[in-house]
């Protein structure tokens, strides 16, 4: 195991006493076919108190949902312990509801029926689970529609829904996985206010929601706290307040600094970050370990030249924030784009902007043969992997590596799964700069001209 960092040093220190839920440096740690094991999370506190929206906000493979499902006892932590009001979660009847993304409602119940499911399976009264599911289903806007099946619904209601059946138990925390994010622009605005609203008139049976999501408006808007996760392995790269008064203006300054704070640390994996603005008392900086390997931001060559041609159209530099707004990107569409850029020397980011370099204003204003010389060059001196990979190459004789080679030493960090969409990348890249090609056949890398050499040579001698 490695040596975890200490984190929350103080922040929660004052608060602990009265957490609904304490999670004590939970780890999470996931076996590898290979027999490698990944760490998903690393040592982690976290408190759930009441009175707050909490907002776990992190790129996706964060471990935002596998941080959720160890919070609710779902899942067991590695290594650490979760109490609930001070009792360790196994050993407690904890009361908490969960919604998530993808509504999960029973198809052949009704809507009223599927409200009044989780009260049955906790034995209550015919007739007292009736009275409560209909006063959710009032409470959420959907008297009316008790008889209705899931599937007559639109996906705004079934969500509706969704949130009747976890409020009539009267949770006391409400845990949510990224609920809006299967929803329409306008659907999903309009049911966060309506939620909003059912929190802050205390309409709302519950004393503390954890929202996870990878939206950051969403969490400016929504919460008091807000947690933001980096990858690899999750950890609390910062934890901060958001004392603007509610209902937010997304259009007043202290709503677009706190959004340009987020990008700048979700931009920086590798930079401690700094305090958030508007903190009162002292520094709310977590600490922060090193990635143990580059990752490869996911990212087509394409996507990063077309980036950099748009910056160099804004004259060079533009806030993050609108480049998202611009484009209609969510983070998970910008953020790889922007982390291949700087990983590539070809922009920085700086005080929530992104700015285009030397090197990328030369890339962006080349013609196409001249951008792959520039890719490659910037790959080589940058990009580990890339690096690695044409280096074992050269140094073959036959001029081929299996994949398995790079394989095995991303499996020590990576899932199976990311290690197998870091070399995908890194094969997308590699084509791109004529670094090397990859023969899919054999699941070998080998060097650009070889592999058509090879195919040459296997029908000469047919
Ligand atoms: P998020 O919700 O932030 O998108 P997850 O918690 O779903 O992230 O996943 C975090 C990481 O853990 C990902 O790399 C994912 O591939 C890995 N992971 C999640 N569940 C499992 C599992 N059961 N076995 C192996 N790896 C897993
Ligand atoms: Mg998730």
């Amino acid at each position: 195991m490695q040596e975890s960092a200490t984190l929350n040093p103080s922040l929660d220190a004052p608060q602990a006493a009265d957490a609904i839920i304490r999670a004590e440096k939970i780890e999470k740690y996931y076996a590898q076919p290979s027999q490698n094991r990944i760490q998903v999370i690393s040592a982690t506190d976290l408190n759930i108190v009441p009175g707050e929206i909490l907002a776990l906000l992190g790129p996706s493979g964060s471990g935002k949902s596998t941080m959720l499902r160890m919070l609710t006892g779902l899942s067991k932590p590695t290594a650490g312990q979760v109490y609930w009001h001070g009792k360790p979660i196994a050993e407690a009847e904890i009361n908490v509801s969960i919604v998530f993304q993808s509504f999960a409602l029973f198809p052949w119940l009704t809507v009223l029926e599927n409200v009044e499911a989780p009260l049955q399976a906790r034995g209550a009264a015919p007739a007292e689970r009736r009275e409560r599911s209909m006063k959710m289903l009032d409470m959420v806007g959907l008297d009316g529609f008790e008889a209705a099946y899931p599937k007559e619904l639109s996906g705004g209601m079934r969500q509706r829904v969704g949130f009747a059946r976890a409020l009539v138990v009267e949770p006391e925390v409400l845990f949510m996985d990224e609920p809006f994010s299967a929803l329409d622009v306008l659907t999903a605005e309009n049911l966060r206010s309506e939620l909003l609203e059912l929190w802050t008139k205390k309409t709302m049976p519950t004393k503390a929601v954890f929202l996870v999501t990878h939206n950051i408006e969403e969490a400016v808007l929504l919460a008091d706290r807000i947690i933001v996760l980096g990858r690899n392995p999750g950890r609390i790269r910062t934890d901060f307040h958001v004392l603007l008064p509610q209902p937010r203006d997304r259009k007043s300054e202290g709503f677009t600094q706190l959004v340009d704070y987020i990008y700048k640390v979700l931009t920086r994996p590798d930079t401690e970050p700094a305090e958030a603005p508007g903190q009162p008392g002292g520094p709310r900086v977590r600490d922060q370990r090193q990635m143990r390997y580059q990752m490869l931001p996911h990212a087509r060559p394409g996507g990063i030249a077309g980036l950099l041609e748009l910056l160099l159209d804004k004259g060079g530099r533009d806030d993050m924030y609108r480049l998202a707004d611009d484009l209609s990107f969510e983070i998970d569409d910008l953020l790889p784009i922007v982390d291949a850029g700087q990983l590539l020397g070809f922009l920085k980011v700086e005080e929530g902007d992104a700015a285009i370099t030397p090197s990328g204003d030369e890339f962006a204003n080349s013609e196409i043969l001249r951008q792959k010389e520039l890719f490659r060059n910037a790959a080589i001196d940058n990009v580990l992997l890339l690096r690695q990979i044409r280096r074992a190459l050269e140094s073959k004789s036959d001029h081929t590596v299996p994949e398995d080679f790079f394989l095995d030493m991303l499996d020590e960090q990576f899932s199976e799964e990311e290690s197998q969409r870091q070399i995908e990348t890194a094969v997308n890249w590699g084509r791109y700069a004529e670094l090397f090609d990859f023969d899919a056949a054999r699941r070998r890398f080998v060097m650009p001209d070889a592999l058509e050499e090879e195919v040459a040579e296997g029908e000469d001698s047919k």
